[in-house]
């Protein structure tokens, strides 16, 4: 059978549907790039907030109309797990649906078996780039009152030691540079096995599985959560990145209580064991505008936190009800307009933040890895190849623009010689030959 998968929303969803095909793949289907050549049209969907549920729904329902006579439509994922309903009644013609993590029951329904992980060397690096997605755990035990997510989710499980291992190796083996670990919740690997600093403990067993990755790379951390082990662990391991994801979400505490999400001295706290430990140590953050009731003073304190601790990558997102959680009913709802505006604000601060952190980095010598398949040509004709150092994730991030023509997948020593606000502009340092 052939198939056609498209995938929708997060990082987690492309690790997701990257399971999915390992289990069609191993049952013999065949993957396809047009919808039209396909017998089987597959989406995974997101459902995390409005305007993803918005854009699965479009994508379900343009390869609806536009699908042969005896062309199955099967919709999955995070939105037929909390909408089914809504998407069967938006596109009636719909042959089947299932929630997300159903992986096996999917398989199943279309002749294959899952539990494989033979994934082959062409489905790898996440958008044939030299990185990949490794995700360690799924769903979430927190509280916090904005989120769908332990709805769609279900409890925090963590991946098996093995498979997680062995996942690795394979893309290790297919080429892959850098893995980038992901998860609802990183920090929380293992409690479901009643393990204490479980995540410290795969990153050993990782370093030492794939030595070849020269990056291994922490996305999600949980506030309050980042333990000393951790941060030694981190800073120990040759090849896991001096860097650290930890959405905050907020900076005052009144908010931070509406949200159930840990202190700010709790943030502070896992903030201070990072820096104490890593030394050159990166930190990115998240944060949420316009959650209800967010007072024009407690934006401010939002706005002080940002400066005082001076993220070297912060992103931000306004605040969008969702229905079935908690701060979806809270009163204090605040306008779309004081949203963007707080938001605007924000971003502003976060780019000056960066720009100051990149500029520092102006002199010093780094590792580029190469990204770009093709070089482009520079505003002086020179050829330029387009990556990133270990300062910066994939997709969240900024970039390296590097002179010199070198291979997708490259890492080369560079120095830094220019900052843009997310940017850094680097020439290569010569080799020296040795001998
Ligand atoms: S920790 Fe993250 S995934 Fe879990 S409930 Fe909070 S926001 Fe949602």
């Amino acid at each position: 059978m052939k198939y056609h998968l498209v995938t929708l929303g997060c990082a987690k969803n492309t690790v997701d549907s990257m399971r999915l095909e390992a289990a069609l793949r191993g049952g013999r289907h065949l993957a396809v790039e047009q919808p039209d050549e396909a017998d089987l049209i597959l989406v995974n969907t997101c459902g995390f907030i409005d305007a993803a549920k918005d854009e699965s729904i479009e994508t379900v329902r343009d390869l609806d109309a536009n699908r042969r006579p005896g062309q199955q439509l099967v919709v999955v994922g995070c939105l037929t797990q909390i909408a089914e309903a809504e998407v069967k009644r938006a596109v009636p013609g719909i042959d089947a649906t299932f929630g997300a993590e159903q992986w096996d029951a999917i398989a199943a329904s279309v002749g294959a078996a899952s539990e494989t992980y033979d994934i082959p060397a062409a489905a790898l690096p996440i958008l044939g780039q030299p990185s990949a997605y490794l995700k360690i755990s799924d769903g979430c035990d927190r509280p916090c009152t904005f989120c769908i997510i332990p709805t769609i989710k279900g409890r925090m499980h963590s991946g098996p030691n093995r498979q997680l291992i062995a996942e690795a190796r394979m893309f290790a083996a297919a080429g892959a540079k850098e893995l980038v670990l992901v998860a609802q919740d990183l920090t929380a690997y293992g409690e479901d096995e009643g393990e204490r600093d479980g995540l410290a403990a795969l990153l050993e067993e990782l370093s030492a599985a794939v030595p070849d990755v020269s990056w291994l790379r922490l996305m999600y951390a949980y506030p309050g959560k980042v333990t000393p082990r951790l941060a030694e662990t981190i800073a120990a391991l040759p090849n896991v990145v001096p860097y650290l994801d930890i959405p905050l979400q907020h900076g005052s505490d009144a908010v931070l209580r509406r949200m159930k999400r840990p202190t700010l001295a709790k943030a502070r706290r896992s903030l201070e064991v990072m820096r104490t430990a890593v030394p050159d140590v990166v930190l990115r953050t998240t944060f949420i505008v316009g959650f209800p009731g967010e007072t024009e003073s407690e934006f401010k304190q939002l706005l002080r936190f940002a400066e005082e601790e001076a993220f070297d990558h912060l992103g931000a997102f306004t605040y969008s009800p969702q229905p079935g959680t908690p701060a979806g009913d809270m009163p204090g709802q605040i306008p779309e307009e004081v949203k963007q505006e707080r938001y605007g604000r924000l971003m502003e601060l976060g780019q000056r933040i960066s720009l100051a952190s990149n500029r520092a980095m102006v002199g010093r010598e780094v590792d580029v890895l190469v990204e770009s398949r093709e070089p482009s040509t520079s505003q002086t004709g020179e050829p330029v190849v387009v990556g990133r150092t270990y300062r910066d994730a994939p997709e969240v991030d900024g970039l390296a623009f590097l002179k010199g023509t070198y291979p997708m997948g490259a890492l080369v020593r560079a120095r830094v010689d220019g900052a843009l606000p997310y940017d850094l502009l680097c020439s290569p340092v010569p080799v020296p030959v040795r001998g």
